[in-house]
């Protein structure tokens, strides 16, 4: 039983967290976002618990990050794993304070200019001509580690298709248990099908080369099904998976986007939202609701699907996909 102090019954109490959508002006900018706010069960006041405090804070900050412009703590996670790299030794290629980056991190909000530096960083390219001009200042295994990421980013250029095991498991690597996130057989499934699509609307190349199948629960990538079949519906072990060796930065941040988009859905929930793709739902037009089938559904289909999303929605950038969750409001509920 968890308890916390309630400041008016001055006794430990338990009590109920409640979002609540929160308004409010930072730094003479408005933001929106989601607050946990806890509730003694007794005498019904606000109490404070210093974690989702904490939390609260990371988020409006997070959100004025994005009003403003400035680089959000996701963002400068995604550099920080793209090139392998950790804070500390980013700060020391940047010339910053040691810490500086960890408390970007920690919610603290960079200066404009430093903010700028940072999103440079976004480009590979730039990244390159940073490391080399300052790469002496850092330890040999630090160097080792983000010239292989270097090496993969910038040759791979071409967008070369990779396979969908790999595919499944940069989705892996990013279950955390903590924040109960997980990832089933069947979510998988739906995981790399948002991810080829994407691939297909924003690159207009396939991202994995595997044909996927219609099959009852939507669409499914048959050697994917028998690699992971074991779990059944169990949820597949985090992995540990470096994604740097097999994409390109592009690849890395749509994937990224496409696991924020879908991720927090489960199993059931983004099967009934490809059941709503027309992809799926074209040929399965022609089967019985409980009919297997293993009909292809053809890429070029899922291209054009996608296209169209990204069209209707007007998603110019990978941040846009959430947009079109719209698109399914009405079997999602709220
Ligand atoms: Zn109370």
């Amino acid at each position: 039983m968890v308890t916390a102090y309630c400041y008016y019954c001055d006794k430990d109490v338990e009590f109920t967290v409640k979002e609540i959508e929160i308004t409010s002006n930072l730094k003479g900018v408005e933001i929106n976002y989601t607050a946990k706010v806890p509730y003694c069960n007794e005498c019904k006041n606000e109490i404070y618990i210093a974690e989702l405090d904490d939390e609260n804070i990371k988020k409006a900050n997070d959100e004025y990050r994005k009003q403003s412009g400035i680089i959000t703590i996701k963002e400068i996670e995604d550099i920080l794993s793209t090139y392998n790299i950790s804070g500390k030794t980013l700060a020391k290629l940047l010339g910053w304070g040691q810490a500086t980056i960890e408390r970007y991190l920690k919610g603290i909000t960079p200066l404009k200019l430093y903010s700028d530096e940072l999103k440079k960083l976004q480009n590979p390219i730039n990244m390159k001509k940073l490391y080399d001009l300052n790469k002496d200042y850092i330890g040999e295994q630090s160097r080792r580690k983000i010239e292989i990421a270097l090496k993969n980013i910038l040759n791979s250029n071409t967008k070369k298709i990779v396979n969908v095991f790999d595919v499944a498991k940069f989705f892996l690597s990013k279950v955390n248990v903590e924040i109960g996130s997980s990832i089933t057989p069947l979510k998988l499934q739906k995981l790399i099908y948002y991810a080829q699509g994407w691939h297909l609307a924003f690159l207009d190349k396939p991202l994995f080369a595997t044909e996927l199948e219609a099959w009852k629960y939507g669409p499914v990538s048959p050697e994917l099904w028998r690699e992971y079949q074991s779990y059944n519906y169990q949820e597949i072990k985090k992995i540990d998976f470096e994604p740097s060796k097999i994409f390109d930065i592009e690849q890395i941040q749509l994937l990224n986007e496409v696991y924020d988009t879908y991720g927090i859905f489960d199993a059931i929930g983004l099967m009934k939202m490809t059941h709503e793709d027309t992809p799926w739902k074209e040929i399965r037009k022609t089967h019985k609701e409980s009919e297997r089938s293993s009909e292809i559904i053809p890429q070029e289909k899922i291209r054009e699907y996608f296209k169209n999303l990204k069209e209707i929605f007007n998603i110019q950038e990978f941040k846009d996909i959430k947009k079109s969750l719209y698109k399914y409001r009405d079997i999602l509920g709220n």
